[in-house]
């Protein structure tokens, strides 16, 4: 039988960047260079729109697992089919990406059956992010104290959502912001979803208008945006929010998104930190390198900074309307108990981190390896894993099987193997800058046994 590992020849869109660094190392030679991307994206997985092909063969990894089966394992094949449940991806983002959501699984399915040119996936598209340098983005709703205080002190804001609209606002949920009482909760996303989507519908040459009035304040008065007194209002201090409004419009002028700003929380993640989005969540990523995790789904619905299809209505009423603040939204990497570090790993603090979202098409590790001769023994699972590296050199063992590993270089590991990942270094430098730093996402419906019985 095939030893169940590959190395992977990926898709990529766009140039420039980490995912393209990434993907000369690993992309296909037919991909399509779209150099006037403002992003780039390399796709790990099956997905039909940009699926990965056997190095070696040639073949596709779609073609492979549809053949043989074992390579995803009995379980995630009964569960999602002969393809893998995730799709992995490298992105690097240079401008800011649409605000847009996903659907959960019968929106998707509602939106496809309609409109499948715009909704290619009958799937949902919850999703995880994991810095690769230092990102920001905009995340979720802010707590509505926050949203009061814009509402209040950023008058081109009021003026385009309205006076009566921002009244309304602030005598249904003035007092009550902090409220646990689901009662209450209720009636606040409900009054948020009102102002929201007023503010989504203003038309274009109010939006206009009310963008050169607060671009002007952003760039000569920028303590207007002064931060509430009673919250940390992200980000956390004025001259930093002035900055990102004008650096915004620069990318895309005139837009509603520089309102939409004020209504949802902004998020930096430092390298290594991590944060999941639901299905319906609404989101907009602005910069940094991402390693993303999703279920295998193209599934966008956009409502500004981009060029592209916009739904605004879906978006408007699709959305949770959840709001807290932003560490709720963070996810903390945990231990994994199922790889084994040798002396050199150990002496040198190397370490594997396990990203579990509480969903179950795909889990992510992190594997720093800080030294040559550093290795980490992985135990077989029963499904399909993806190993990218991001960083050193190395090698990859499954079975009888070993592949020399450098940045960007993509393989696929079949269900029921043990892989070995071992720092190899580079023969050249300080030996401490030599970490090996590889991601692999996995799925795997029945999770081990927790050690000591818990
Ligand atoms: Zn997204």
């Amino acid at each position: 039988m095939q030893v169940p590992l590959l190395r992977l020849q990926c898709g990529k869109i766009g140039q420039q960047s980490a995912a393209a660094k990434y993907a000369a190392a690993s992309a296909s030679a037919d991909f399509s260079i779209e150099a006037d991307r403002p992003y780039a994206e390399l796709w790990m997985g099956t997905h039909p729109s940009l699926p990965s092909k056997d190095l070696e063969t040639q073949r596709t990894l779609l073609d492979l697992v549809q053949d043989n089966q074992a390579l995803i394992g009995s379980e995630i094949t009964q569960r999602y089919g002969s393809k893998l449940p995730f799709l992995f991806k490298v992105l690097s983002i240079k401008k800011a990406l649409s605000i847009q959501a996903h659907p959960n699984k019968k929106l998707a399915e509602e939106l496809h059956a309609k409109d499948p040119r715009n909704y290619p996936d009958d799937n949902h598209k919850p999703e995880m992010t994991i810095a690769i340098t230092p990102f920001e983005g905009l995340c979720g709703f802010r707590p509505l104290g926050e949203i009061l205080h814009f509402l209040n002190t950023v008058k081109p804001l009021r003026t385009l959502v309205g006076n009566q609209a921002a009244n309304d606002f602030e005598q249904i949920v003035k007092g009550s912001e902090d409220s646990q009482d689901p009662a209450v909760v209720e009636k606040n996303k409900d009054a948020l979803r009102a102002i929201f989507t007023s503010l989504m519908q203003s038309p274009q040459e109010s939006i206009e208008a009310a963008a050169k009035e607060l671009v002007a304040e952003a760039e000569n008065s920028p303590s207007t945006f002064a931060v509430s007194p009673d919250s940390e209002t992200n980000p956390a201090n004025a001259s930093d929010l002035a900055e990102l409004v004008v650096r915004l419009n620069g990318q895309f002028p005139n837009d509603i998104g520089l309102f939409v700003l004020f209504f949802l929380n902004y998020v930096k993640l430092a390298p290594g930190e991590a944060m999941f989005l639901k299905a319906d969540d609404i989101h907009a990523y602005i910069s940094g390198d991402i390693i993303e995790c999703m279920a295998s789904s193209d599934n966008v619905v956009r409502a500004g900074f981009t060029p592209k299809f916009k739904d605004v209505a879906t978006l408007t009423q699709m959305l949770t309307y959840s709001y807290a603040p932003i560490d709720e939204q963070k996810m903390e990497p945990a231990e994994y108990p199922y790889a084994t570090l040798n002396m050199a790993a150990w002496t040198s603090g190397s370490s594997v981190v396990l990203y579990d979202p509480p969903i179950e098409e795909f889990s992510v590790l992190k594997t720093d390896l800080n030294q040559p001769g550093a290795k980490a023994t992985f135990e077989a699972i029963p499904g399909p894993s993806i190993v990218i590296c991001t960083r050193g050199r190395g090698k990859i063992t499954v079975g009888p099987k070993t592949e020399e590993v450098r940045e960007g270089y993509v393989f696929f590991v079949g269900a029921g193997a043990e892989c070995i990942i071992e720092n190899t270094g580079s023969g050249e430098g300080e030996e401490e800058e030599e970490v090996f730093t590889t991601f692999k996402a996995f799925c795997e419906l029945e999770s081990h046994e927790l050690p000591n019985g818990h």
